[in-house]
């Protein structure tokens, strides 16, 4: 075999992943299609990603080059109930900040770094097939950038592909979730408004009756503005820029802040199909990041999230080659601690679709120090920490008395949404 690990796909998870291995002295090869720097979405971090990125050997390199961020803001479209959630006040103790990055920027960064700690790193080229023999070990064929294939051959396999899915595409493993079919709609802005000193970070989510919307303020002065909304929403209509360009205006609270700003990137359409696979590893593969699951967006949880798997799945993968034994039983503990990790924040992200949790999120309660928990939460920490654990299960038995017991109060608008009365967005 030419190398101990192959991975596929060479974005935070994949080079994550790579890096690591290469840390404990293991021979790594990583595969990517795109040449870097290259366009991706998803530019908040969370707190808790600050520790693996040192570990890693790229903080400091962050802080030079991107924007600090202390807070999550949420605001209702018209502005009228604004509610922070510093990091710092959260219930563990953590990293009170994180950053907002450009995606191209810091992908390349997590890439570069991969190669200089000895990671055999081939951009422009796609894996194309792929075969595992369980006794023996398993071989890819790549094709470059000039359309030459050529076969590859290691001791185990990971997919870090992102969305691309391609193990639980071609295995049939990927499980869509019927609650969260939702489409985003994006583009970037220069000129927008921007809050000053610690706050000019924040990243904002703005409720409106069927969604939300994020505005994350970059390093500079470009912001990134972005919808996302259940797709039966759209009655029809393509999510396109004239869509775009509506609903943005017809945002009182984003009019205000982007009013006399200048778009200066293409509005960019995706889906945002929340998914997880069935299996996260098999005899001789496992799977890291968006490739196992993709949870929506609204807690800027991915790259958190595919990094810590990333890290998980580095000790699974070390242990198993000193051990020599790569059957998905050598892997189960992995895959446990994923599903727990996926299912605790999709249950959060799900209720984040439901009226009476956003009226608890826009209102939150300091007793039992409930507000410091969901804190934590959105800062990484959803999973490891009975402290936080055990506040979220009350908060959560909150929101749900609150869907028929008018506890909290009520936001306009938002409810007629969810059972699919008209409103405006
Ligand atoms: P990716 O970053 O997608 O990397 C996968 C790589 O694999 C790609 O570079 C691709 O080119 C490569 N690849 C694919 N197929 C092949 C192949 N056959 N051969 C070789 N290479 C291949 N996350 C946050 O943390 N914060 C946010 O604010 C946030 N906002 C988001 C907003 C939206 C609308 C969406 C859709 C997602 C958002 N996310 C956010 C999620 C985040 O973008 C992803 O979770 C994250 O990029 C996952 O990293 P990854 O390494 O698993 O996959």
């Amino acid at each position: 075999m030419q190398y101990d690990v192959l991975v596929i796909g060479g974005g935070p998870a994949g080079s994550s992943l790579a890096t690591r291995l290469a840390q404990m002295g293991r021979s790594v090869r990583l595969i990517e299609k795109e040449r870097f720097p290259r366009f991706h979405i998803g530019e908040s971090l969370l707190p808790f990603a600050i520790p693996l990125l040192e570990q890693l050997g790229v903080a400091e390199q962050l802080a030079e080059r991107f924007l600090i961020k202390h807070g999550a803001e949420f605001v209702t479209g018209d502005g009228a109930l604004v509610r922070r959630y510093p990091f710092a006040e959260g219930v563990v103790d953590g990293p009170g900040y994180a950053y907002e990055v450009d995606r191209s920027e810091f992908d390349q960064l997590l890439l570069d770094n991969a190669a200089a700690h000895g990671v055999s790193v081939e951009q422009g080229s796609r894996v194309t097939d792929f075969q595992i023999d369980p006794a023996e070990g398993v071989e890819v064929s790549v094709r470059d950038g000039a359309g030459q294939v050529h076969r590859e051959t290691a001791r185990v396999i990971v997919d870090a592909t992102g969305q691309r899915a391609l193990f639980a595409g071609q295995f049939e493993l990927r499980q869509m979730d019927p609650d969260l079919k939702n489409f985003a709609v994006f583009s970037h802005y220069e000129g927008a408004a921007r809050a000053s000193g610690d706050r000019e970070g924040d990243i904002t989510i703005v409720v409106v009756p069927e969604g939300w919307w994020w505005v994350i303020p970059l390093k500079g002065d470009r912001t990134s503005v972005g919808l996302v909304a259940p797709g039966r929403h759209l009655k029809g209509r393509k999510a396109d820029e004239q869509y775009f360009l509506e609903k943005i205006a017809a945002v009182p609270y984003l009019a205000a802040r982007f009013g006399s700003a200048r778009r200066v990137a293409p509005v960019r359409t995706i889906s945002d199909y929340s998914y997880v696979s069935r299996q996260f590893a098999g005899d001789r593969w496992l799977l890291v990041g968006d490739a196992a699951a993709f949870i929506d967006p609204v807690f800027s949880t991915g790259v958190y999230l595919g990094m810590l798997g990333a890290f998980r799945a580095a000790e699974t993968l070390d242990r198993a080659l000193t051990r020599q034994r790569f059957s998905r039983r050598d892997f189960a503990g992995y895959e446990r601690w994923l599903r727990r990790v996926v299912e605790r924040y999709k249950g959060f992200v799900s209720g984040f679709y439901r009226p009476e949790f956003v009226e608890a999120m826009m209102n939150p309660t300091d007793r039992l120090q409930l507000r410091q928990a969901v804190t934590s939460l959105l800062a990484g920490r959803g999973t490891g920490s009975f402290a936080v654990t055990w506040r979220i299960w009350i908060f959560q038995a909150i929101t749900r008395i609150n869907r028929d017991y008018p506890l909290i109060p009520r936001i306009p608008g938002r409810r007629e949404a969810a059972q699919g009365v008209s409103a405006s967005m």
